[in-house]
């Protein structure tokens, strides 16, 4: 089979010819039918300092969003059939420790991540834990099914920002940024408004919903927020640009007892007011990694099913896997937001 393979560790990666996987005992093996690019892979493809620490291995196979059909089972496998389609849930769990115990699978205390500690799935075929395929319900289009592993961290973002009825900013209209601004509107907030430093990208959010946009190169959060009205900044930040500056010149905005919810990740540490920004307006400030499992997957499902939320414009550019160099050029470039590769 042919695999996208991460064969240095430098940047850059190549085609290769592989041997087909075997699945082991529960597991199963998948025919991929679409793939997308995540942000992840960009930086795994780049091989920037974090990507270098993450332990990949020379010669992995690349690659974790998907949609794929179980073509066949290991042994012990008895929650799937041959033939059925399903999406991965990149982050697997022990199923042993205190937090897989407690409903805290998506962190488990000895979790690893698909396609960084195992083989990825921009190949013709994958390998994939069988409690990490998910059944993907039957009226969900391949190329939305393609996506649901990042829409869900969207979901979950909006999910515990506990959104509804609330004037919401979501920092950054990346992919992450513009699915939890969706996921933020399909739960009821009242009003949405997403930001970004790239026009284009902001355009794209225009497709997906009645968002109002903010490019804060050309209005600042003062002029947007108004400090001496501070009842008129938002209940709830979503920041998903794990930039210090963005987060630092929006946090003064948010109202008291406002809630952050943190996804993007930061190169490095983070400087913040703690005192005038987070206690004495007894702001919360959450964490999200990943999707709760199943939680966020289920209320994702239902929320595509009832078409509340409108991702497919996120979708922009599709390649096939051999063009994976372009495809790679236009994701990095922020050019596109989602970019589909097809083996
Ligand atoms: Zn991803
Ligand atoms: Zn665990």
């Amino acid at each position: 089979m042919k695999a996208l393979t991460k064969s240095e560790k430098a940047p850059g990666a190549s085609m290769q010819t592989k041997v087909m996987p075997e699945p082991r005992a529960n597991e199963v093996l998948v025919q991929v039918k679409i793939t997308a690019i995540c942000g992840t892979d960009i930086h795994i493809f780049n091989w920037n300092d974090w990507a270098a620490g993450l332990g990949i291995e020379q010669g992995n196979v690349m690659g974790h969003e998907c949609v794929a059909e179980v073509v066949k089972l290991g042994e012990g496998v008895t929650s799937l059939s041959v033939g059925d389609r399903v999406c991965i849930e990149t982050h697997i769990p022990c199923r042993d420790c205190r937090l897989c115990h407690n409903g805290n699978m998506h962190i488990c205390e000895n979790e690893t991540i698909f396609s960084v500690h195992t083989n990825g799935c921009f190949a013709d075929y994958a390998v994939v834990p069988a409690i990490c395929a998910r059944k993907v319900p039957e009226s969900i289009p391949d190329e939305i099914a393609s996506i649901m592993e990042p829409v869900g961290v969207g979901v979950h973002a909006a999910q515990i920002g506990d959104v509804k009825g609330k004037n919401v900013v979501v920092l950054g209209a990346g992919p992450i940024g513009l699915f939890s601004a969706c996921a933020s509107l399909a739960l009821g907030a009242k009003q949405v408004t997403i930001s970004d430093i790239k026009d284009t990208r902001l355009e794209v959010a225009s497709l997906c919903g009645d968002f109002q946009l903010w490019n804060p190169l050309k209005t600042s959060a003062y002029s947007l927020f108004d400090t001496s009205a501070s009842a008129s900044g938002p209940e709830v930040i979503i920041e998903t640009t794990g930039s210090n500056r963005a987060v630092s010149d929006i946090l003064p905005y948010l109202r008291k007892k406002g809630t952050m919810v943190m996804v993007g990740l930061f190169p490095g540490d983070v400087s913040l007011n703690f005192s005038q920004d987070i206690i004495f307006k007894e702001v919360t400030i959450k964490g999200v990694h990943g999707r709760i499992m199943w939680d966020t997957w289920e209320l994702m499902e239902k929320l595509i099913q009832n078409d509340k939320l409108n991702v497919q414009p996120a979708i922009t550019h599709r390649f096939k896997l051999e063009e994976y160099e372009e495809a790679f050029r236009i994701a990095a470039s922020g050019e596109g937001t989602k970019v589909l590769l097809r083996p």
